[in-house]
């Protein structure tokens, strides 16, 4: 008999320094709590990593250490009920310095009217190919052009998952028109996505690569995992999204060793 994968949230933002929101540990676990999901993938809300309203903003040193700080929180969670997956978010300083053996993914965050990534910037090869050789996968959440040359260019051989079934980063269609979720390293998430794309994705793509994300605090865990299963999709099918499918990418991480450090890292991927 096969056994069910647990529950797991690949997408839910929690926050320690931007209190504009209800989006701490304790407000996810609260909402979390009403279903049987039993892990989370963690990223850092936006507005703890660059100053999104700003075009022209210029990284500072306190915006570094913001970042280290709202980073190195999702470190710092221990709990019985949940399974963190703490993922790193890059900023165009690229600090993958800071990445260790915890980190299960990568955050890249920009929408078309924000600061940009410096693309140019040989730090950036250098991140991608420090992200490559821990195996982390990578959350693109980009406009559509900078999606494209990510993927096809200058993310080869890593694993990019796009966020909401491509809602932000030029839309489902357009995403599919470039040809780019057929891939076999192009993920996706199921957050904020309407049912409508979730079934056409899982009929053209199959359903190995998407997995159930909530977009917390912006989207509700409770009614976003509620949309999947109101799909009533195959027994098999829905283990897949909802977590199985979460677990088979996270083996694929190489939580080793830090090479800064040399020392062991942490057995296994779920801590
Ligand atoms: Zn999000």
């Amino acid at each position: 008999m096969q056994t069910q994968p647990p529950v797991i949230d690949a997408h839910a933002h929690c926050g320690i320094i931007d209190r504009s929101w209800p989006q701490s540990f304790a407000d996810y676990a609260r909402q979390a709590a009403a279903t049987d999901i039993a892990g989370v993938a963690l990223f850092s809300p936006v507005q703890e990593i660059y100053d999104r309203y700003d075009a022209h903003f210029a990284d500072t040193a306190d915006w570094q250490r913001r970042r280290r700080e709202s980073n190195a929180h999702l470190l710092s969670f221990n709990s019985d009920e949940l399974t963190v997956y703490p993922y790193f978010f890059i900023w165009n300083d690229f600090a993958v310095e800071q990445l260790s053996t915890a980190h299960c993914g990568i955050k890249w965050h920009r929408h078309a009217d924000e600061p940009m990534y410096a693309y140019g910037d040989p730090r950036c090869r250098k991140a991608l190919a420090e992200i490559w050789r821990r195996r982390l996968p990578v959350v693109l959440e980009e406009e559509f052009g900078n999606t494209v040359r990510f993927i096809r260019e200058l993310a080869q051989g890593i694993t990019v998952i796009i966020p909401h079934l491509g809602m932000l980063n030029g839309g489902f269609r357009a995403i599919a028109g470039a040809g780019l979720w057929e891939l076999e390293n192009v993920w996706a998430d199921t957050a904020l996505a309407g049912p409508g794309e979730i079934s056409s994705y899982i009929q053209s793509y199959g359903h190995r690569r998407l997995m159930f994300g909530s977009d917390f605090p912006f989207g509700d865990p409770f009614q976003e995992l509620e949309n999947v299963r109101r799909l009533q999709l195959a027994p098999a099918v829905e283990n897949a999204v909802l977590g199985g499918n979460f677990i088979r990418l996270q083996a694929g991480v190489d939580h080793g060793t830090d090479r800064a450090d040399g020392k062991r890292g942490i057995e296994g991927s779920g801590q």
